[in-house]
């Protein structure tokens, strides 16, 4: 030991503290007392418990928005996630926002608006996968390792994923090839679309690792947490230099990226001259785990000036009944819609909402999340209902969706793909029930390119039964748009991933791929 270690050990002590003293914390909606830092909070994902991390305070937007009016959209995140990620440096943070939004989008705008009807499309598909998940999942790969490097982790992160198809194939683009990390996607052999299938089986990087299971998606996903849960399997692996972690939708690496594009969109609405600066916007958004709307609930505490969030769900209606109710019930026949990736009976992210209307109560919250748990049903009181005025629920029935899709395409010339019109149906609704005419932006969470069947069959039922790839060559000589390159990679790409197992064989698949 050097003479002045303790010194400089003092000395450290001193910058650690002062910087627990500044950042921002997050703290779990089931236990206040669990605190985080921002890297803290992003390497484990889930608090204790299966508690959710909040932050404790939603940050004040310090920029002027005629100034981020003049900003990229690389700018504006950095802006955004510096007020919530407040203990990672200028330069740690720069570097994962350039890294993940770069040429993997198709284009500079990252998130362009479309203007179609009386609605902004705000099209959150132009990144790798072309679905709204790459907006989070392109990012959080960097924020993940530059929160290791942080808190001294030495292991190689090893991601595990179960999958009905969408988010394993934008968590497999957004890791693939970064440095420190692996990451193993599991999915039901039978139980994913061709489409789906290829995209995952055709995935490039020497760290990427796909398996089809014999079993379904709920069997995939047991099969992982198990893993998670497996002391011996964290030792072994430890022993060879590796740990686990999730890409999970309720990690605040995945939700506070998604705060970034309404923030983007308002300004761009005040460039573009289609609002002025003040004006309310409202924002429409097509829901499933309820991560999406949260970040524009967050924008607006954060003071972007958002009108009314405007939840929208398709037959799948939980939400929808719990803003008019205000009970939330889980017990219901689960439907299978042509919007899948919004087929959920159980919002996860809805718990941060809770907590928040619940006065930041973590026992109220819990005893709430308790019943859900056990009687797949709560009930908020009138004093919790009272504080979602900001927010409109409704839904989409299938033939709603697809006159919407029929409607927009028609009557502008523009193709919106299944869940985008769930959105467009309900706001459609929300219209007609208030006369409100107030600008809306509706966030626009896939490509039509990637539901094509549905797409293709809404606008004309002469498309029914046909094949994708050759529907996908129709759609290109309707919209106009061309085929992106997510589509045009799958039709010729090798399959490099072919391992399949059955349900009791994942761990050792695992540890196979990880012998070095
Ligand atoms: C995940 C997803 C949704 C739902 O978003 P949440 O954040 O889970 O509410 C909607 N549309 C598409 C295309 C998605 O992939």
């Amino acid at each position: 030991m050097e003479i002045d270690s303790a010194e400089e050990n003092f000395y450290n002590y001193g910058e650690i503290k002062k910087r627990m003293d500044e950042d921002m914390l997050y703290r779990s909606t089931r236990n206040k007392e669990e605190k985080a830092t921002a890297s803290q909070a992003i390497l484990k994902g889930l608090a204790e418990n299966g508690g959710l991390f909040v932050p404790e305070q939603i940050p004040a937007l310090d920029v002027p928005v005629e100034k981020l009016a003049e900003m990229t959209y690389q700018e504006t995140a950095y802006e955004v996630m510096k007020l919530f990620l407040t203990d990672f440096t200028e330069e740690e943070l720069k570097g994962c926002i350039q890294k993940a939004y770069d040429a993997k989008f198709d284009t500079e705008a990252i998130a362009p608006i479309h203007k179609a009807q009386d609605a902004y499309y705000l099209e959150l598909f132009h990144g790798a996968t072309i679905a709204f998940k790459d907006m989070a999942l392109s990012i959080l790969p960097h924020l993940l390792t530059a929160s290791a490097r942080k808190n001294g982790v030495k292991n190689e992160i090893v991601i595990l994923t179960a999958t009905s198809g969408d988010t394993g194939k934008a968590a497999l683009a957004g890791f693939a090839g970064v440095k420190g990390t692996k990451i193993i996607v599991f999915y039901p052999k039978d139980g994913v679309s061709p489409i789906q299938e290829r995209q995952m089986v055709t995935q490039k990087g020497e760290n990427t690792f796909v398996v089809g299971i014999h079993g379904n998606f709920d069997q995939a996903q047991t099969g992982v947490k198990q893993m998670f849960s497996d002391k011996e399997l964290a030792k072994e692996l430890a022993a060879a230099g590796y740990q686990f972690s999730s890409a999970n939708s309720i990690n605040i690496g995945r939700l506070v990226p998604q705060i970034v594009y309404y923030v983007y969109a308002y300004a761009q609405m005040v460039k573009k001259g289609e609002a002025a600066n003040g004006d309310p916007m409202h924002v429409v958004v097509p829901t499933g785990n309820f991560g999406n709307i949260l970040a524009a609930f967050y924008a607006k505490q954060m003071g972007l000036p958002i009108g009314k969030l405007i939840c929208a769900s398709n037959e799948n209606k939980v939400l929808y009944d719990f803003f008019a109710t205000g009970i939330y019930d889980r017990n219901r026949e689960f439907l299978l819609t042509s919007s899948p990736s919004m087929d959920i009976l159980i919002s996860s992210n809805l718990e941060r909402l809770i907590y928040r209307i619940a006065g930041e109560d973590d026992q109220k919250n819990c005893a709430l999340m308790d019943q859900l748990k056990e009687g797949g049903r709560y009930e908020i009181t009138p004093e919790m209902k009272a504080q979602l005025a900001g927010f409109y629920g409704n839904y989409a029935t299938e033939e709603e969706t697809a006159a919407a899709i029929r409607e927009v395409y028609e009557d502008a010339g523009y193709i919106i793909d299944t869940h985008t019109a769930v959105a467009a149906a309900v706001y459609k609704k929300y219209r007609q029930e208030t006369g409100d005419s107030t600008k809306a932006v509706i966030a626009s969470t896939a490509s039509p390119y990637k539901f094509t069947r549905s797409v293709m069959a809404a606008i004309d039922r002469k498309y029914q039964g046909r094949p994708d790839f050759e529907l996908v060559d129709e759609l290109e000589k309707l919209s106009g748009v061309k085929v992106p390159k997510a589509i045009e990679e799958i039709r010729s790409a090798e399959v490099v991933h072919k391992t399949v197992c059955e349900v009791p064989e994942m761990p050792d698949v695992v540890k196979g791929f990880l012998k070095k």
